[in-house]
Formats: C-alpha cells, sequence, structure tokens
C-alpha cells in the first residue's frame, strides 16, 4: 500500500478485515493537519466506519444567494461532519494491533508491476509483493481549476448560529477572485465552522481568506469579536485524475477518480471504492477502483466546471438552480453518484442555456 491517507488506510483496513494477506504500508509521513470531512451519509455499510465518529449531523442544509434561500432536508442521508484525524486514528490504531500489517516510513519512489509480482521502490530500499494499490497524488497541471479554502471553527461569546441547518453555499460574498462561497458547519449556537472557499486556478493568500470570513461573519450575523480553536486549509485539483498505468498497480483513492470534481467530495467515495476493491480481492477477482461517477456525469461536470471557468459571476444561479431542482435526498444521491437520467435531465432544465450550451460547443 503506497500512501497511508484516507485511502490507503481505508483500504488496509478493509484488507485486514476481509482477507488473510499481509500487507506492507508505505508512507512519506509527511504532515497531515486535522480537517473535517463532510458527506452525505447514505446508510451504506461502508461508511459505517465513520458514522459514529461524527462530530455532527444534519438533516437540513442551505444553499444562499442574493436572491433567495433554498433549504433541503433529508432523514435519510444527513451531512455529516467528522475530524479527519479520528478517522485516520482510528484506523492506525486498529491496523497497529493486527500482526499481517506492517508500516515503512519512507517515501516511494517507483511502482513496477508485472502479473506475476510488484515492486516498490522506496528511500529505505525495495519492497516486492503480489499487488500494490497506489495511493499517491498524481501531478496537478498548470492551470487546473483548484477548490481552495481556508476555514476557521470560531466560537463566539453569545448564540448566533442556527444549529439545525448547515450552510452548505453562502455566495453573499465578494466574487472578485473567482467563484467564491461560504460553508458554514453550526456545530452549536455558539460553535461554527466558517471557511471561505474559492474555485479558481490560483490560490490567494491565507490573509484573503481570512478577511471574507472577518467580514462575513460581521455582516451577516452581527459578529465582530470570536475565538477561533481550530483552522483547517487546504487545496483539491478539481480535475479527474485515473491512472491507468497497470504497470503501477492499483491505483486507488484521489488517483482512481474518487474526487467528484464538480464539487471536490471525495470522502464517502473513498469508503466505498475501498470495502468494493478488498471483496475483489477477497473473492480473487481482477482488482480494479471505481471512481465515483460514469463516463455521463463526467462529462457533465466537465462542462459545469468549463461554465464556472469562463462565468464565474453565474455560479449563484447554477448551484441554487441545482438545488431548487432536486428534493433534498436526491441532492444527496446526486451527490453520492446514486442518481439517474430523471434526476440529470431535471437539473439540465433548470441550468442558464446559452452558456452551457456554448461550453458543450467548445
Ligand atoms: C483539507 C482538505 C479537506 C477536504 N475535505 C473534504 C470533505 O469535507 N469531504 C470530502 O468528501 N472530501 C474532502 N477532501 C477531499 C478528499 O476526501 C481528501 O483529499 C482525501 O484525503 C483523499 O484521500 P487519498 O488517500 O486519496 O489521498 P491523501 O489523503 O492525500 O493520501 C495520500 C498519502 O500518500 C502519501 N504520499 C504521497 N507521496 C508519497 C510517496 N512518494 N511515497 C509515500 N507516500 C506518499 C501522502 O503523504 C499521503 O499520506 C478534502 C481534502 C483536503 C485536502
Amino acid at each position: 500500500m503506497v500512501g497511508a491517507g484516507c485511502a490507503g488506510l481505508t483500504l488496509a483496513w478493509q484488507l485486514s478485515q476481509q482477507t488473510r494477506h499481509p500487507v506492507v504500508i508505505v508512507d512519506n509521513g509527511a504532515p497531515r493537519p486535522d480537517h473535517f470531512f463532510g458527506f452525505w451519509d447514505h446508510g451504506a455499510p461502508a461508511l459505517s466506519l465513520a458514522r459514529d465518529l461524527a462530530t455532527a449531523r444534519w438533516n437540513r442544509w442551505s444553499i444562499i444567494t442574493d436572491q433567495g434561500v433554498v433549504v433541503q432536508n433529508s432523514t435519510r442521508s444527513p451531512y455529516t461532519a467528522l475530524s479527519s484525524q479520528a478517522y485516520e486514528t482510528r484506523l492506525l490504531q486498529g491496523l497497529k494491533g493486527c500482526s499481517r500489517i506492517r508500516f515503512v516510513q519512507a517515501s516511494a519512489n517507483q511502482v513496477a508491476c508485472t502479473p506475476e509480482l510488484c515492486r516498490v521502490d522506496t528511500t529505505e530500499g525495495r519492497i516486492h509483493g503480489g499487488q500494490v494499490f497506489d495511493s499517491r497524488p498524481l501531478p496537478t497541471p498548470p492551470g487546473t481549476l483548484l477548490q481552495h479554502f481556508l476555514g476557521w471553527r470560531v466560537q463566539c461569546e453569545a448564540p448566533c448560529f442556527e444549529p439545525e441547518t448547515a450552510i452548505l453555499m453562502d455566495f453573499r460574498v465578494s466574487q472578485s477572485r473567482g467563484m467564491h462561497f461560504i460553508y458554514l458547519l453550526p456545530f452549536s449556537q455558539d460553535e461554527a465552522l466558517v471557511e471561505s472557499t474559492v474555485f479558481s486556478p490560483d490560490p490567494l493568500p491565507e490573509c484573503w481568506y481570512a478577511d471574507q470570513i472577518r467580514a462575513y461573519l460581521s455582516e451577516w450575523y452581527g459578529i465582530h469579536s470570536f475565538r477561533t480553536v481550530a483552522r483547517e486549509q487546504g487545496q483539491i485539483p478539481l480535475l479527474y485524475a485515473y491512472d491507468r498505468d497497470t504497470g503501477r498497480g492499483t491505483p486507488v483513492g484521489v488517483r482512481a477518480g474518487a474526487v467528484r470534481v464538480s464539487s471536490g467530495y471525495a470522502f464517502a467515495h473513498i469508503l466505498t471504492q475501498a470495502e468494493a476493491v478488498a471483496l475483489d480481492v477477497a473473492r480473487r477477482r481482477p482488482v480494479t477502483a471505481r471512481p465515483c461517477t460514469g463516463s455521463v456525469d463526467r462529462w457533465m461536470d466537465h462542462v459545469l466546471l468549463r461554465v464556472i471557468r469562463r462565468n464565474p459571476h453565474l455560479a449563484p444561479r447554477i448551484f441554487q438552480g441545482m438545488a431548487a431542482a432536486l428534493s433534498g435526498d436526491e441532492m444527496a444521491d446526486f451527490m453520492n453518484g446514486n442518481h439517474g437520467w430523471r434526476q440529470r435531465l431535471r437539473i439540465v432544465a433548470a441550468m442558464p442555456a446559452w452558456p452551457f450550451v456554448r461550453a458543450c460547443l467548445a
């Protein structure tokens, strides 16, 4: 297993449960700061690994623009948030107690596989195995659209948030640097994760997002003083990536198309992907990691990103239109890739026609 991030650890854990194979996990030990994983919990058994670690779950969420608010409800698929560190610690503890699992801290330089044997060259030496799963991220080409963000977990002196409703996107913020929204997860009346999130090719200096968070809390909640109890920052390339070179082993996680590129969500899919891969290994079937969407949705996501890149000012209308076209359950299914043509056509009908027609043509 190359890489001990979310995908590598989840798959190693699934293999430890479903097979008796020894597993060597190679990771370079790069720091992994804590952040929240948000996902729609549609009840799949694979998600039970994360379910009871949830910091909070919301049956209601909203998308807000200058034009109004769309609120969606779902009791079947609540929006769920948990700490990435709590999740990875649980897996690490389980794996360290298993005698068939060995950890090697090293950087993997090269992976080479033939049908008979695989080889991983690392800074600490060569490792041989019957199969290699690789979760190292693929290089991001320059100019790729990124989702980049800074989030603060803030504690306020007085009650100000509405803990029943997660705000997935609030577009009532500056749109001067690309598509920009605030993601606000209220954990209680006085504590929330508030994240300034931009879709553009260029990450911004930290002070820019910080100013946006402060201005948002001041303008829409009247909050001028608060305590920051945690922070998270990151960037997710909004690019479909799948390493098809079988000579380099089996890709998993982000390297195997786990990111839904129109939104940056990957967590729920990584868990279901890992469970399916381990089942293939256990049943001695040919192993492939399934990407989070099929080719039709990939194409639709690609067209959507092209429209947003060319017309970021249309983003509030597009995302609010999408939310208004679906019920909460349907939205959760759509985000998890469990939807069909009816939902797709409803979304298409809600989009501004010409920008999409133009993006389809070129
Ligand atoms: C800050 C942040 C917040 C996110 N929030 C959400 C969210 O709320 N919901 C959601 O659905 N998705 C979210 N995502 C997206 C996605 O779920 C995560 O990126 C997820 O961690 C991807 O898992 P992975 O195992 O594929 O990759 P990673 O977690 O990046 O793991 C790759 C591992 O490989 C190691 N590695 C790299 N190169 C080498 C090498 N040469 N040799 C050995 N080891 C190597 C790295 O150190 C790392 O440990 C978020 C991503 C980020 C960055």
